[in-house]
Parts: structure tokens; C-alpha cells; sequence
């Protein structure tokens, strides 16, 4: 069997004693270093016959009890950012050095050791070694891991209860904040059951019913009576339900004194930032993630028993996916603001657990070593900083009659690159499609447009899809000294659960 269940126990991997997650003497941890290299050898001797196979993609996961934990913590804050592979938390960093005087506050944690956890986390979904976000989600949602496009159910369709049903049930309030569609798949993998993620008017439909406290991001149009399929206005519904309603960034002071919210600030994804923060009305009219986060925050922290607030960084994804540079670099940008937001909020308090990690990673975009003595990859590295829209926005106005000095023109301006008519040339006969990599993936307009800026900055990508790649994780507050340095996905459902005190609601 290549996938193990969450609900397969493991009893050789659950040490029976609280003791071993605290005070290991040097003298054990001298045997289990021995032990580990030992079993290193004997591995690497059983590859080498061809002995390998079995259990080998969890059975590393370092499980250990949670009982002492039960019920420590008041509140949890859930970051995601939806598709950040290292390359992008790298250049994030740097890009932020050099031209924001400032440095990543997620990569901060790891240079001030100020976490209480950190890992590698296993992302891997029941069906394939790569993920989607709605398995992703869902084996923090409901602890299980489940098919790729499904929410919360097993292959037959039976559904899981998740995090948010267990948190509410509890009489703790709950939250969703993202700057994709509310329901997108990782929003809803933390409070939705649905067979397939694609589903999002009925996904918007359960919201209503489950009664969840805040959501905000985009998606207006599965709300909406002229969006949605069946003409029905949800917003409506949800005002009778009691929720208040709000659809610009001005509205945001609302929701400290609502008694649920509804935000709704875009008809699909919320825009890039880069294109946010430069394009007067969209700043006038969508707020930030951090601003989402911070409005959030007040408003459930009012809440007696304490709270479940999930936040995503939605469009890094996208970035990676349309291999947008500029996309994703400005939107881990806004992630990181959010992230000194929710780190001002538990500053002073012992009684949140904080997650911060992301679901996959996606494209792994990277910079390369350009030149002699690799000298020219800052330089061109550096010409992000002065590139003004996102590639989104200079395909907008495109499309395959476009002519290739209409073409040259766009990304000028929104890039500052002269890029060549050969260039600008290829690019067309993509939009019409009939241009053909050797790696088939990178024969998209998407696709030919970042290899294009390639040659400027340095800047490139696997391909157009995500990645199977353990993705990093940070942690602090009750709880999270027990989350081992290698974590299977599925762990961090029974650590909300159990550091919660909500375990009796979570079997319905
Ligand atoms: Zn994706």
C-alpha cells in the first residue's frame, strides 16, 4: 500500500510516553543519533539490492502525543500561502533586501530562530505524489488524505467533518480570509465537504448553511444572482442570516462591530498586488490581505471562547502557475506583510497556535546563475523591482491579432524591457498557437512570455504545474513544540483538534 490513511494507526511511530517531547537527555539523543545512521546503512544496502518499496512515503512521519497539549490554546491562526515553492520564498527575500529595505518576516523566523517548530511537511494526497489545494486543504480540514479535486470526502463521497464544523460546534468562532475566490479550494478544504472543488456556487451555498463567522476575499460572482448559475442572490440570503455584507475596502470598519461578515471584494480572484497597489481604483476599492487579516483578527478576538481564522495568500499559485514573475513576487510580498500582522496580534499572548506553511510548491520558479563568475544574475535579478503590472494585465488587452509592436509596446510599459520583434514575434505565434516547445508545457503565451523576460532576469521555471516538493513550515504557541521536524499533513488536523480542546466534537 503506497498511501496510509490517517486513520491506519501507527503504534510503533506513537512513542506510549509524553516524556519523549520534552528533556531528552544528551545520552538518548546520542542513541538515536546511532540508531538513525545505522538504519541509514541498512537502507541504503537494501536500495542497492532492490529491496525498496512498501510504506516509504509516511513512515518517516515523526507522530507524538498530543495529550498534554489538550485544550491550550484559545485561539488558531492558520497561514497558507497557496503554491510557494522555496525559490519563491528565496527571491522574496531578496528582492525585499535589495530594493524594500527590508527582509522577509517568514524568512526573519528562521534567521531570529523565533518559532517553536519547523519542518518539512508531506503533502502527499491519496491518489498521486503531486497535490492539488483541495487535498491539500482537506488533510488539514479533516485530517485525512483524500483524491485530488476532491473537499473533505473519501473516494465514495462520503464526507469528513471538518476543522471549522469541530471548531464551531465548540462555540468558537470561525474565519476564512483569502485573496483568491472564497470559494476557492483552500478556503473551503478548512470548512466545506463537496465532490469536487469545481462546484463553487454550492460551495458558496454551504457557507450559508454552515454558518461560519467571517469570510472574505473574492468570488462575488457565486454569490451574486448574475453570477451564479441559478440566479438565486446569496447575498440576500446571507444578510437575512445575519451576516452584514461588504463589498469595497472602505467597508472594512464594518466588521469590528458586525456580528458576522460577508466580504466580497472581487468578481473572481482579488487582482495581483503589484497591479492592486498601482491602479488607483483598484487600490480605492479591494484591501490588502494584511488589511483582510487585521479586521479579521479584531472582530473574532472579540469572541469569548476564542477562534479559527484560516488566511490565504491565494495568488502566489496563480503566479507560479502563468509563471508571472512580478505576480508572484509582489503577492508573497503581501503575504509576508500579513504575516507581521498576525505576528503583532500573538506578540503578547501564549493562548494562539500559529501555523505558517504552505500547501505545495508550484512551477519552482528560480533565479539562475547568469555570466561570467555567474556576476550578471543581480543585475538582472534587480530589473524586477522596476517592472509595473503583472503579466495578467498585459495579456488583457492581447490576443492573437495583436500586432507584434502592439506587443513590444505592452510589455515596455509594463516591464520596462525592450524586448526584440523576433521576441515579441514568438509570443504572437503562441497566442495563435502554433508555437511548440520541446517541453510541451512551455509552449503556453504564459509560458513563452516568462521565458522571453528570461533573458532579462534571470528568473525561471520548471514548467506550469505543481510540485511535489516538501513544503516548509514554522509554528509557535501551545502546541507546537510537539510538532516534530517532519510532518505528515494529516498531523496538523489532530494538533488543531487536540491543542483546541475540541476533540469531542470532531466525531460529529
Ligand atoms: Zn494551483
Amino acid at each position: 500500500m503506497a498511501f496510509t490513511d490517517h486513520s491506519d494507526p501507527h503504534p510503533s511511530s506513537r512513542p506510549a510516553s509524553p516524556d519523549s517531547t520534552s528533556g531528552e537527555s544528551e545520552a538518548s539523543r546520542g542513541v538515536d543519533r546511532r540508531a538513525f545512521l545505522k538504519r541509514t546503512a541498512l537502507s541504503s544496502a537494501a536500495l542497492s539490492m532492490g529491496l525498496w518499496g512498501g510504506d516509504g512515503a509516511t513512515a518517516a512521519a515523526s507522530v507524538r502525543p498530543r495529550a498534554d497539549v489538550q485544550g491550550e490554546a484559545r485561539n488558531i491562526i492558520f497561514l497558507v500561502v497557496d503554491g510557494m515553492s522555496q525559490g519563491t520564498l528565496t527571491m522574496t527575500d531578496q528582492l525585499l533586501q535589495r530594493h524594500h529595505d527590508r527582509t522577509s518576516h517568514w524568512v526573519d523566523l528562521y534567521r531570529e530562530q523565533a518559532y517553536d517548530a519547523k519542518a518539512f511537511m508531506d503533502m502527499t494526497p491519496l491518489n498521486s505524489l503531486v497535490t492539488g489545494s483541495a487535498a491539500a486543504a482537506s488533510s488539514w480540514g479533516c485530517g485525512h488524505r483524500i483524491n485530488n479535486t476532491m473537499l473533505n470526502m473519501d473516494p465514495d463521497e462520503n464526507p469528513y467533518r471538518t476543522i471549522c464544523q469541530i471548531v464551531r460546534d465548540a462555540g468558537k468562532a470561525t474565519g476564512l480570509v483569502s485573496t483568491a475566490r472564497i470559494t476557492h479550494a483552500t478556503p473551503a478544504g478548512f470548512g466545506i465537504n463537496m465532490p469536487q472543488r469545481w462546484m463553487e456556487d454550492d460551495i458558496a451555498a454551504q457557507y450559508l448553511e454552515r454558518e461560519y463567522d467571517l469570510l472574505m476575499g473574492g468570488g462575488a460572482r457565486h454569490f451574486t444572482a448574475e453570477g451564479r448559475d441559478d440566479n438565486q442572490d446569496l447575498t440576500t440570503a446571507f444578510a437575512d442570516a445575519g451576516y452584514r455584507v461588504l463589498r469595497s475596502r472602505s467597508d472594512l470598519g464594518e466588521v469590528a462591530s458586525a456580528e458576522k461578515a460577508l466580504g466580497l471584494f472581487f468578481d473572481s480572484h482579488l487582482p495581483y498586488e503589484i497591479d492592486r497597489r498601482r491602479i488607483d481604483r483598484l487600490q480605492r476599492t479591494v484591501p490588502s490581505l494584511a488589511e483582510m487579516t487585521e479586521a479579521a483578527l479584531g472582530r473574532l478576538n472579540q469572541h469569548e471562547e476564542g477562534f479559527l481564522l484560516h488566511v490565504e495568500g491565494g495568488r502566489v499559485d496563480h503566479g507560479a502557475h502563468s509563471n508571472d514573475t512580478a505576480g508572484l513576487l509582489y503577492d508573497q510580498v503581501a503575504f509576508d506583510e500579513t504575516i507581521a500582522t498576525v505576528l503583532n496580534f500573538v506578540a503578547d499572548r501564549d493562548d494562539t497556535l500559529l501555523v505558517v506553511t504552505t500547501d505545495h510548491g508550484n512551477a519552482n520558479p528560480g533565479l539562475n546563475a547568469i555570466g561570467d563568475r555567474y556576476e550578471d544574475s543581480p543585475a538582472m535579478f534587480d530589473r524586477i523591482a522596476d517592472f509595473r503590472r503583472s503579466n495578467e494585465w498585459i495579456f488583457r488587452e492581447l490576443d492573437e491579432d495583436s500586432a507584434v509592436d502592439e506587443i513590444q509596446e505592452r510589455v515596455a510599459f509594463a516591464c520596462n524591457l525592450d524586448i526584440s520583434t523576433g521576441q515579441a514575434s514568438t509570443l504572437k505565434q503562441a497566442m495563435q498557437g502554433d508555437f511548440e516547445a520541446v517541453y510541451q508545457p512551455r509552449s503556453s503565451p504564459s509560458a513563452v512570455l516568462s521565458a522571453i523576460q528570461a533573458n532579462y532576469t534571470a528568473v525561471n521555471w520548471t514548467g506550469s504545474m505543481h510540485t511535489s516538493d516538501y513544503v516548509p513550515l514554522v509554528a509557535m504557541g501551545p502546541g507546537s513544540d510537539t510538532i516534530g521536524s517532519f510532518v505528515r499533513n494529516t498531523e496538523l488536523f489532530d494538533l488543531m483538534v487536540d491543542t483546541a480542546g475540541v476533540r469531542a466534537h470532531a466525531e460529529g
